[in-house]
């Protein structure tokens, strides 16, 4: 097994590692240092959070520092203010033994004087938020002319927030002479512009491929009604005692209402999102980190930087809008070492994304089942049962009400005591769910017709037919191609003699008509018109030809023909 001092780092940060527990290297961590102690070349990182990047960009820099340099010689920054108080708090605790080294913080929506003075005592690590970065090399505060690495740490969240000026502007002013780490959760154009403008020759560094969520985490889902998405949580909730998670919801609305709820059913339970101030959120984050509260409820973007480990459940009660916004997360779960679970609480009419999401993060999900108010008796009756039998007795203390107690019960026998003392802390649970129905959503084949009678379709018009020798088979074969396209719903096919009607899922519209308007057929060029959205499907689901799409069609004798023939083309149609 590769421990650090196989990485190569110096001894004064060995011992510090010693300290704080961190015995052998992180996957991100046994690629990247050595890499970085030993080459100068820029490096990309697909890293999800939670998998140990802080240390894996901030040891080899460390261990790199010149000490008679005193300049700022490491920048790094981050998409949030708290993100740079923890990346700058982690260094300084790597930096134990490093006396002569010193890490600054810098970051909006604080008095900037507090953070020149800090830049005037000299850190040779800078740690901090793009807006407030620029605003400082701007106004020649900080001196970025000695640095020798630049650290963008949560890239893809940067661009997120929309920081995208700052971090050109920040970009454009770096020397030319310098070392850029660049590490995302997620890989898309906008970063592999950021690569390519400001990077030289990057060498790729991935713990995991492309836009994949955390190894450690599970993925559930649960189907309910849409008007049982509470109750749901709230049965998540009672079936996990220890339950410490984010909820994440949509909107800001949506988020208080959510948290207000749980808080008024007893919970211990805190919304964050844009409408609270900032020392409401520090708070709120403080109690969460000291798990006094067990359910932070929150919007993705207030969720942003939240750094605490060992969180036992991601819960989406609703989904996000994009796949990645999924992989950041459930990348709160599952962090450095631990286990995670990510559930997601979805209507019927959702459940087509599940199939979507899984093939966007390469990851199964498992379709759990909401647990009935009798199971979540029994295991809330037998965890207090448990508690009690494990709890602690001080002696010395409740020795002298002793006599007065038993006195008390003198007329009461065993059975009955303990039947009153459990009754007490559990018929809260039991009034609730005395008269509780099941709330799965089962899926039978009668619903599943219903379900995908449900889903939006967008009409499409393309400019194919008959008379080209298209039919049903070639369309699904062409779609089965396209990698982002492979599960996606299917209406009707109507195949006219110069052009043929297409149902498609209208939330792949836009994908279906690049993919056909990017292709030809014998060199003439294929138009895809968009007739209509939002309509439901007008197949007949008894019929065949609809519905989900036979696979390898396209490979069939026929289709084999026109692709010899068709060989000229842009894109094989
Ligand atoms: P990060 O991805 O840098 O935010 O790290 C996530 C958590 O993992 C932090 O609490 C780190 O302290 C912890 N961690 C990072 N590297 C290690 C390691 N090699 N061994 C144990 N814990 C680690």
């Amino acid at each position: 097994m590769t421990t650090f001092r196989d990485l190569g780092l110096s001894p004064m940060i060995l011992q510090a590692l010693e300290e704080i527990g961190f015995e052998t290297p992180t996957p991100i961590q046994s690629k990247t240092i050595p890499h970085l102690i030993n080459s100068g070349n820029d490096i990309i990182a697909l890293a999800q959070t939670g998998t140990g990047k802080t240390a894996a960009f901030s040891l080899p820099v460390i261990h790199q520092l010149d000490e008679n340099d005193s300049k700022v010689q490491a920048l790094i920054l981050c998409p949030t203010r708290e993100l740079a108080i923890q990346v700058a708090k982690d260094i300084s605790v790597f930096l134990k033994y490093l006396k002569k080294f010193s890490v600054l913080p810098v970051y909006g929506g604080e008095s900037i004087t507090n953070q020149i003075r800090g830049i005037k005592k000299n850190p040779q690590i800078v740690v901090g938020t793009p807006g407030r970065v620029n605003d400082m090399i701007k106004r020649r505060i900080l001196k970025v002319d000695s640095i020798k690495w630049l650290i963008l740490d949560e890239a893809d969240e940067m661009l997120n927030m929309g920081f995208k000026e700052e971090l050109d502007e920040v970009l454009e002013t770096m020397p030319e002479e310098k070392q850029v780490l660049l590490f995302s959760a997620t890989m898309d154009k906008q970063i592999r512009r950021i690569a390519n403008n400001y990077m030289r020759k990057p060498e790729d560094i991935s713990v995991g491929e492309k836009n994949k969520g955390a190894d450690n985490v599970e993925h559930f889902y649960y189907i309910v009604h849409e008007k049982d998405r509470y109750q749901a949580l709230r049965r998540i909730a009672d079936a996990n005692m220890d339950i410490h998670g984010i909820v994440f919801c949509r909107t800001r609305r949506e988020t208080q209402l959510v948290a207000d709820k749980l808080i008024q059913d007893n919970y211990s339970a805190e919304a964050i999102h844009g409408e609270i101030s900032q020392s409401q959120r520090t708070n709120v984050m403080n109690k969460f980190r000291e798990k006094k509260i067990q359910l932070l409820v929150a919007t993705d973007v207030a969720a942003r930087g939240i750094d605490v480990d060992k969180l036992t459940h991601v819960i989406n009660y609703n989904l996000p809008e994009s796949s990645e916004a999924y992989v950041h997360r459930s990348g709160r779960t599952g962090r450095a070492h631990n286990k995670g679970v990510s559930l997601i609480i979805l209507n019927m009419r959702e459940k087509y994304k599940i199939k979507h999401l899984e093939n966007k993060i390469g990851k199964s999900f498992e379709q759990g089942k909401i647990p009935t108010g009798d199971d979540i008796c029994e295991n809330q009756l037998f965890a207090l049962v448990e508690k009690i039998l494990k709890i602690e007795v001080n002696e010395a203390q409740i020795g002298k009400y002793l006599d007065l107690i038993n006195k008390k019960f003198e007329n009461m026998d065993r059975e009955e005591l303990i039947k009153k003392m459990v009754s007490m802390e559990f018929n809260r649970f039991l009034e609730y769910y005395k008269n509780s129905v099941d709330l799965n959503s089962h899926v039978g084949k009668e619903r599943e017709t219903r379900d995908k009678s449900s889903i939006l379709f967008a009409r499409l018009k393309i400019s194919i037919g008959l008379d080209l020798g298209v039919n049903v088979k070639e369309i699904f074969g062409f779609l089965n191609e396209q990698k982002e396209l492979k599960n996606v719903e299917i209406g009707k096919i109507d195949i006219k003699k110069n052009h043929t009607i297409l149902e498609v899922d209208q939330n792949f519209k836009d994908k279906v008509i690049e993919c056909f308007s990017n292709a030809d057929i014998n060199g003439t060029p294929i138009k895809v018109d968009c007739l209509e959205t939002g309509v439901t499907s007008t197949r007949n689901p008894s019929k065949k030809g609809g519905g989900r799409r036979p696979s390898g069609s396209y490979n069939s004798s026929n289709n084999r023909r026109h692709s010899n023939q068709r060989r000229s083309r842009k894109k094989r149609y």
